[in-house]
């Protein structure tokens, strides 16, 4: 599964699933630029151990997902170092629990901006360079919400079934150059994300949080087990992959079952 020689981008990846994603492809050999958000000092820690670690070149953008002009930035910023970019995982997300009559209009706004439009911010980017070099790997994260509904998460929910659209319908067009897009979908992974929307489950649904663990997130996922950063991260490595090279427009749920009920 080496990816050595390759440079990536991996949005979000300052913590859960991204950060999971970005180690896994430095220590496959590839060179990051992280992004997302976060106290300077800890991301600059972040950065610095992860390029000792792997001993891959590993820089940082701070750009803000809901900014068109930074995520073009960030590209540009990426290309002129690395000199190229290979791979691009589209995977900053936020999340808002709430029914739709209080959902507030703000929060609807950013989760569509950072969850699908930046990912259309990302690949109008990239697209030109991979198109050039005939080769390009475009990742999104989207989630088992791509294919499925839960309530009170209508902003999130039509964010990733527009990405799975977005993805599909990039594929067709860079199917002919070299260029794969493909969605990776997971269900409940324990990340800060999971953790964060505890509470306004609880409030959403007069629940415990025991209640909102077991009887509403888990009880979706056949398994019962929370999926792992790691095995997300293993997945997106083998989509990057040569292997992969005829997998395009798919989207790969990692759900534990969820999906199939
Ligand atoms: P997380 O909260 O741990 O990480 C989110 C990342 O996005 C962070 O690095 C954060 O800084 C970054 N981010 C947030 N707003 C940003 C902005 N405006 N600009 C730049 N970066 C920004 O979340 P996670 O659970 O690791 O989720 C990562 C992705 O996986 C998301 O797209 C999420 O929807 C998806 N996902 C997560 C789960 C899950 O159970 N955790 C399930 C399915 C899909």
């Amino acid at each position: 599964m080496s990816l050595a020689g390759k440079s990536a981008i991996v949005t979000g990846s300052t913590s859960g699933i991204g950060l999971a994603i970005a180690t896994a492809l430095a220590e496959a050999g590839v060179d990051v630029m992280l992004n997302g958000l976060g106290e300077a000092a800890e991301l600059e820690a972040t950065r610095a151990k992860l390029a000792a670690d792997t001993g891959r070149k590993v820089l940082f953008s701070p750009a803000d997902m809901t900014k068109p002009e930074e995520i073009t930035a960030m590209v540009r910023a990426a290309e002129a170092d690395f000199g190229k970019v290979d791979i691009v995982v589209s995977n900053a997300g936020i999340q808002f629990v709430s029914p739709v009559e209080e959902f507030p209009t703000a929060k609807w706004d950013a989760i569509l901006a950072i969850n699908l439009t930046a990912s259309f911010h990302l690949a109008k980017a990239v697209v030109p360079g991979m198109k050039a070099r005939k080769h390009g790997r475009i990742v999104n994260i989207a989630s088992a919400h791509s294919l499925v509904a839960s309530p009170f998460k209508s902003a999130y929910v039509a964010a990733k079934h527009g990405l799975l659209g977005f993805t599909k319908t990039i594929a067709l067009e860079l199917a002919t150059h070299g260029i794969t897009a493909n969605c990776i979908s997971p269900g409940y992974v324990w990340t800060p994300l999971v953790e964060k929307q505890i509470p306004d489950t609880m409030k959403a649904r007069g629940m415990t949080k025991e209640q909102v663990m077991n009887d509403v997130l888990l009880a979706a996922q056949p398994t019962k087990q929370f999926v792992r950063v790691e095995e997300v991260a293993a997945l997106a490595l083998w989509l990057c992959s040569d292997a992969a090279k005829n997998i395009t427009g798919s989207n790969n749920v990692i759900d534990g079952g969820w999906t199939a009920a």
